[in-house]
C-alpha cells in the first residue's frame, strides 16, 4: 500500500504521515459553535474529517478522535439572551440538530464529543498553568494571553507580529489578522450574562481556551492530527498553539490539516454572507443525503468546492450509477468461472484507489479509479465476458470504497423520515426499481424467464406492480 502523506499547514509541505505511537492516531477536530443550524459549508469540513478517520481506520490505525462543541461564546450569549432562555436550553436544541445532521451524512461519531461548558474546570486549570509561567495578565477582571511572551506566535498562519503594539488587547472571540492582539482567555462577567465562579474569578472562558484544554485532556500534550476549516487557522488555531505550547513547552499538534472553503456561485459560503443552506433546507428541496455527502467528499479537501444545484445533481447520478452497478452484480447470474484479466483489473483499481487517498486524501483520484473500474466491468458484462467468480473481488473493492465514501446503502428515504422531512420511507427507491427493471429486460432478452420472473416477484413483494404493455414497454406503480 502507498505511503500516507498529508499536507501540513505548519510546514507548508506534504509530508509522510507517521503517528507518534505506532498503530494509533490521536486526532482533534474543531467542532461546531451551536448558535444555529450548521450550514453545508461547515459540513464540508466535517465530511473531510470523516473521510480522514475512515481512511486511517481502513489502513489499520486505531483512531481516537475528539471533537469539541462550543456551547458558550459571544454569539451564543447574545442569541440566548435575545431569546430569553439559558445558554444550556438554547444550545441543546442545536446540538441535537447537529448530531442528527451528522447521522444523515453518515459521519461516524468521534470517540469523544466534548462540550465546552462541561470542561470549565479544565480550562481554568490551564489558565492557571499559563499564569504560573508568566504568559498572562489581567485587566478589569479578564485574563489575557500576552503574545509577546510566546516568540513563535504566528508560526502556523505565518503572520508577522513584529512591531505590534504590546499590551493591545482584543476581547472578541473572532477577529482577523489585522487585529492580532493579546487575546482573552477568561472574560469578566457582564451584567445579565451567565458566568461561572472559579478560582481565577467570576466570568466565562474565551473561545480558544476550550480546544487546548479538551484536546490535551483526552489526547495528551502532543496530538497527531489537528484539523478544521481553513478560516480557523487564524486566530483560533494560532491561539490554541500559544496556549498549549505555552503551558507544556511541548509541540501541541504534529500535523495541521485545513479544509478549504465551500463556494456558492464562487463566493465563500458563510452565515455572515447570508448565502447559507442548512442540510434540512437542501433535503426539503429534494436533494438526498447521499448526494450531499458524495459531493462534499468528492472534491479533495484542499481544493475549493463550488456548490450548486447542478453539482448536487451530478453527485446524485454518480451515486445512482454506483448503486445500480452493485445491484447488477448481485442480481445477475453470470457464466461460471473467473477471468485472470478481470482479477488483474480489480487489483489495479484497488491500488489506484488507495494511492489516491494516500496522497493527501485525493478523493477525486480515488473516485476516478472506482468509476474507471465500473465502466470496464459494465463493458465486460455487456459483452458476456464477466464471470460469476469475478463478482466477489469487485464487490470486495466496492466494500472498501464504501467504508470511506459511505453512499452505497440506499437509505436516503429512511434518513429523511428520521429528520421528519418525509412521512413514509418504506419501499424501494425509483433508482432501485429502474435498475431491477433493466435487469429484468436483459434477462428476458436472453430468454432467461426464471430470472425475469424472480425479479418481478421480488418487486411485487416490495409493493411494486409491473405492467407489460404490447409495445414491449414496462410500466410500474407502487401498490
Ligand atoms: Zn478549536
Amino acid at each position: 500500500m502507498a505511503e500516507i502523506r498529508f499536507h501540513n499547514t505548519m510546514s507548508g509541505v506534504t509530508e509522510p504521515f507517521v503517528p507518534l505511537v505506532p498503530g494509533e492516531v490521536r486526532a482533534y477536530t474543531c467542532g461546531p459553535t451551536v448558535y444555529d443550524f450548521a450550514h453545508v459549508g461547515n459540513f464540508r469540513t466535517f465530511v473531510f474529517q470523516d473521510v480522514l478517520r475512515r481512511y486511517l481506520k481502513s489502513r489499520g490505525y486505531r483512531v481516537i478522535q475528539v471533537m469539541n462543541v462550543t456551547d458558550v461564546d459571544d454569539r451564543i450569549i447574545q442569541k440566548a439572551a435575545a431569546a430569553g432562555v439559558s445558554i444550556r436550553d438554547y444550545t441543546d436544541k442545536y446540538i441535537q440538530a447537529y448530531l442528527d445532521d451528522r447521522r444523515a451524512l453518515n459521519l461516524e461519531p468521534p470517540e469523544h464529543i466534548a462540550r465546552a461548558t462541561e470542561h470549565i474546570d479544565d480550562m481554568v486549570e490551564l489558565i492557571q498553568r499559563l499564569t504560573e509561567k508568566g504568559y498572562t495578565y489581567t485587566s478589569e477582571g479578564s485574563t489575557y494571553f500576552r503574545i509577546s511572551k510566546f516568540p513563535s506566535y504566528g508560526k502556523l498562519s505565518k503572520i508577522d507580529v513584529a512591531g505590534m503594539q504590546t499590551g493591545a488587547r482584543v476581547d472578541m472571540d473572532r477577529y482577523d489578522k489585522d487585529n492580532a492582539r493579546d487575546f482573552a482567555l477568561w472574560k469578566a462577567p457582564k451584567p445579565g450574562e451567565h458566568f461561572w465562579e472559579t478560582p481565577i474569578g467570576p466570568g466565562r472562558p474565551g473561545w480558544h481556551i476550550e480546544c487546548s484544554a479538551m484536546a490535551m485532556k483526552y489526547l495528551g500534550e502532543t496530538l497527531d492530527i489537528h484539523s478544521g476549516g481553513v478560516d480557523l487557522t487564524f486566530p483560533h488555531h494560532e491561539n490554541e498553539i500559544a496556549q498549549s505550547e505555552g503551558a507544556t513547552g511541548k509541540q501541541f499538534a504534529r500535523y495541521w490539516l485545513h479544509a478549504e472553503h465551500l463556494l456558492v456561485d464562487h463566493e465563500k459560503m458563510s452565515k455572515s454572507m447570508g448565502n447559507f443552506a442548512t442540510l434540512r433546507e437542501l433535503f426539503s428541496h429534494g436533494h438526498k443525503p447521499s448526494s450531499v455527502r458524495f459531493l462534499l467528499a468528492s472534491v479533495p479537501y484542499r481544493s475549493q468546492l463550488n456548490f450548486s444545484p447542478e453539482s448536487l445533481q451530478g453527485a446524485a447520478s454518480s451515486v445512482e450509477r454506483l448503486r445500480n452497478f452493485i445491484l447488477r452484480l448481485h442480481s445477475v447470474k453470470f457464466p461460471e468461472g473467473s477471468s485472470p484479466a478481470m482479477s488483474e483489473r480489480v487489483a489495479k483499481a484497488r491500488e489506484d484507489f488507495d494511492r489516491g487517498l494516500a496522497d493527501d486524501l485525493n478523493t477525486a483520484q480515488a473516485l476516478a479509479a472506482i468509476f474507471d473500474l465500473v465502466r470496464d466491468v459494465n463493458i465486460a458484462m455487456d459483452r458476456g465476458e464477466f464471470r460469476q467468480g469475478d463478482a466477489a473481488p469487485v464487490l470486495a473493492l466496492m466494500d472498501s470504497f464504501d467504508a470511506i465514501f459511505a453512499v452505497l446503502h440506499d437509505d436516503d428515504a429512511e434518513k429523511l423520515h428520521a429528520l421528519g422531512l418525509i412521512e413514509d420511507s418504506s419501499g424501494p427507491s425509483d433508482a432501485e426499481i429502474d435498475a431491477l427493471l433493466a435487469e429484468r429486460q436483459a434477462a428476458r432478452k436472453r430468454r432467461d424467464f426464471t430470472a425475469s420472473d424472480r425479479i418481478r416477484d421480488q418487486l411485487a413483494e416490495r409493493g411494486i406492480m409491473l405492467e407489460d404493455s404490447p409495445d414491449g414497454a414496462i410500466r410500474w406503480k407502487r401498490k
